[in-house]
């Protein structure tokens, strides 16, 4: 069979607490490689979906479709072993750990995941953790205890953690949350590098807009728990609906 040109098809996903529906019979497609934002005011729903598609929550209604498969019924670990690996928008490293220590944690959690056999482990692992950590610029920063990395650094941590994972398709929640310009530009150029040497597909939440328009390719806006509008950084930021919605009036 062909390989399918679409990581990530989502068909009218729905998602109600108690009355209130969250995500309202969202669709939207993800070719292979493309990066894609997923933008919106608070409350729009956009954590929700990120929830329905690795699996954390299961939907009311519609269907996910991960590399032509259903993964409705897949629970999250295992979608992660097939590819799919995200990031929460809370910092979620081990702070009592070693910067080495957090990274070889989650090689060994991924690698205990897909059955490899752990003979010589650590210092097998240790050279991949060096390997990831290179990747993403925090080598001298090994040996230091995770939680007093300054926040930006922590950024980067997860991003090899995540890397760990050996993903297909990256969901990112809010990257750049949090940290100054200066090292949200940093993040920004860490990600797109990241993207293209692994070849990567992404979607991602974001607030940040010079962020989103320098990473994204495609942007779909979501408001309310449905799809505003979606198109080319270009044509969003041209777009009078979304102008409405983000100037408030
Ligand atoms: P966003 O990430 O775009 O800010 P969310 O997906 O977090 O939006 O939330 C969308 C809406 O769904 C919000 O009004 C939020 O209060 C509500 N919501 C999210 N999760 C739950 C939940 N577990 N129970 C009840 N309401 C929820």
């Amino acid at each position: 069979t062909m390989p399918s040109t679409i990581m990530l098809d989502v068909r009218k996903v729905k998602k109600q607490f108690g009355g209130f529906v969250a995500v309202n019979g969202v669709s939207l497609s993800l070719a292979t490689g493309e990066r894609r934002a997923l933008i919106g005011p608070n409350g729009a729903g956009k954590t929700t979906l990120f929830n329905l598609l690795s699996g954390r929550l299961a939907p009311d209604e519609g269907d996910v479709l991960y590399k032509g498969t259903s993964i409705l019924k897949v629970s999250p670990n295992e979608i992660c072993k097939r590819g799919m690996a995200r990031t929460f928008q809370i910092t979620s490293v081990f702070v009592k750990l070693s910067v080495i220590q957090n990274v070889q944690t989650a090689l060994y959690a991924h690698r205990r995941r897909s059955h490899w056999l752990l003979r010589n482990a650590a210092s097998v692992l240790r050279d991949e953790a060096y390997t990831l950590l290179d990747m993403v610029g925090i080598r001298a920063l090994a040996e230091r205890q995770a939680g007093l990395l300054s926040y930006g650094d922590q950024k980067r941590l997860e991003l090899a953690m995540v890397m760990a994972l050996e993903p297909q398709l990256l969901l990112l929640d809010e990257p750049t949350a949090g940290v100054e310009l200066n090292t949200r530009r940093e993040l920004v150029a860490l990600i797109k590098d990241l993207c293209t040497r692994k070849q990567l597909s992404l979607l991602f939440c974001e607030h940040d807009m010079d962020a989103v328009f320098s990473i994204a390719d495609q942007i779909t806006v979501l408001h309310q728990g449905q799809i505003l509008a979606e198109g080319t950084p270009g044509e969003i930021s041209n777009n009078p609906k979304v102008r409405d919605i983000y100037l408030g009036s």
